[in-house]
């Protein structure tokens, strides 16, 4: 593609051309889940933002290398890490399981949520809980470079040492200091430092040994750790969302960057929430709506994947169930066009050549930061085009084929065709709909338009259609 690619990049603030630190590979690192609850629809548009990116990339010829982390020694803020409370700890103390029984099947789970999403799989998903050295090698070098400093009940990384510290989020270690919750630990310098390891929880149920004494690591070394060792330490994008930058992505920065003397990552990405009710989506909160959620209303979880690709993934989603039904009136449109298609022959003769100035506006708003609304505009009108012509009976020759092969195309980022595909091949006419399109056919052979108008409108009122082509009438789900 001979466009290239802008990014929003938080670090900067600004849009800035894409140039991967090896020329055709892109390295990426996803901040991934604490696998203590099955994902709300919050998490899931994060990983379906990664997807997006990954996809993007991919569309403009990049290779991609992508790594997403398991939290699986597990915490979720500072506050809550040095206030002794850990998610996982919690959750399988309620359960009376193992802390492993929980993060393997809330894994499973992540990973089921993943696939029905269509999510492209990362290369790798590193467990936090099998990276406890690479982790302890940091906070050494980090000791010996002064960047951090050991108490009695742990080892903390001391901001004040770090001159850019607050540069992602803008929080600077004067505001911070105002914030008295984070003051928990009286044995810091300063109430920003942040734990790197504790050793003071004798009851926590995943400990370690390490020089500073027994113990378990802070939540945000484990990112650090992970991605330098996965991606050769050249992250080129590194994505969260956007309550990830502060205190998580900071700290990611500040314990690499002291640690390597390089810059860690070159542009980080971040997506804004989904909101219900205007409400932001917590796990502790008291909205716990999943995929199965969606199931339940009846919605294919494409239908969702959707709702994340009509809205850019820097402003916010309001979900609501109306959306939803909304996203799935597009989706039906997509389907009927596919459907038409290939009830046209679209797949008879396997066109390789696709509309390359549509698909050309297709790849172009989505090198614009990920525009996929614009993307979804260029199919709209695309799709409004097609069909137009196949009710006028205004095909050229071989056409079909093309708007097939240039659909499919897009497809490579969109990702619900296939499902769509799949959902028309179930489909099945009902005996009692085929009958009544029979019996029209035959009433309009003997010119009996008035029965052949009632039958038709009962067909309609049952949720179908009938169209009439050169071949004779076929009938269709509405
Ligand atoms: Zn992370």
């Amino acid at each position: 593609m001979s466009h290239s690619i802008v990014f929003y990049n938080s670090w900067s603030k600004e849009k800035e051309v894409f140039k991967p630190n090896t020329p055709g590979l892109v390295r990426i690192y996803n901040c991934g889940p604490t696998v203590y609850k099955r994902p709300h629809l919050g998490n899931l548009r994060r990983f379906l933002f990664a997807d997006i990116l990954r996809r993007t990339l991919e569309i403009h010829g990049f290779k991609v290398k992508e790594i997403t982390n398991i939290t699986d020694v597990g915490h979720l803020t500072q506050d809550e890490l040095e206030a002794g409370e850990d998610k996982l700890e919690k959750e399988a103390r309620t359960q009376k399981v193992t802390v492993k029984a929980i993060a393997d099947r809330e894994t499973k789970n992540f990973m089921d949520d993943l696939k029905a999403l269509n999510i492209q799989m990362a290369d790798n998903y590193p467990r936090a809980s099998e990276h406890i050295k690479e982790m302890i090698d940091i906070i050494q070098i980090l000791l010996d470079k002064g960047f951090a400093y050991e108490t009695k009940v742990g080892v903390f990384f001391e901001v004040d040492k770090f001159k850019t510290y607050g540069k992602l989020s803008g929080n600077t270690v004067d505001k911070l200091a105002e914030g008295a919750r984070l003051a928990v630990r009286k044995e810091k310098k300063q109430a920003a430092d942040f734990a790197l390891w504790l050793t003071d929880d004798p009851d926590h149920l995943q400990q370690w040994d390490a020089p500073w004494g027994r113990g378990y690591p802070g939540w945000h070394i484990e990112c650090s750790a992970m991605s330098l060792k996965y991606l050769d330490s050249k992250i080129d994008i590194h994505t969260g969302g956007e309550d990830n930058k502060f205190p998580h992505h900071e700290n990611e920065i500040a314990q690499s960057e002291a640690a390597t003397g390089n810059r860690f990552v070159n542009y980080w990405m971040h997506n804004a929430h989904l909101q219900i009710d205007g409400e932001k989506l917590a796990k502790s909160g008291g909205q716990q709506i999943t995929l199965d959620t969606v199931r339940d209303k009846g919605f294919s979880p494409l239908v969702l994947r959707w709702l994340v690709l009509s809205s850019h993934y820097r402003s916010k989603i309001d979900f609501s169930w109306e959306r939803m039904k909304e996203m799935q009136m597009n989706l039906d449109k997509i389907k009927t066009l596919l459907r038409r298609l290939i009830e046209n022959g679209a797949l008879k003769n396997n066109a390789q050549q696709i509309d390359t100035a549509v698909f050309e506006n297709f790849t172009q708003a989505l090198g614009d930061d990920l525009n996929t609304p614009g993307c979804l505009a260029v199919l709209n009108e695309y799709m409004g085009e097609v069909n137009h012509k196949l009710t006028e009976n205004t095909t050229q020759n071989g056409e079909l084929g093309r708007v097939y092969a240039t659909v499919t195309e897009m497809d490579r980022v969109l990702g619900v065709v296939a499902g769509l595909r799949e959902e028309i091949e179930q489909e099945v006419i009902p005996e009692g709909i085929a009958r009544q399109g029979e019996a029209r056919e035959q009433a309009r052979q003997r010119k009996d338009w008035t029965t052949a108008d009632r039958l038709k409108q009962e067909i309609m009122a049952a949720g179908f259609s009938v169209e009439d082509t050169k071949d004779g009438y076929r009938l269709l789900k509405r």
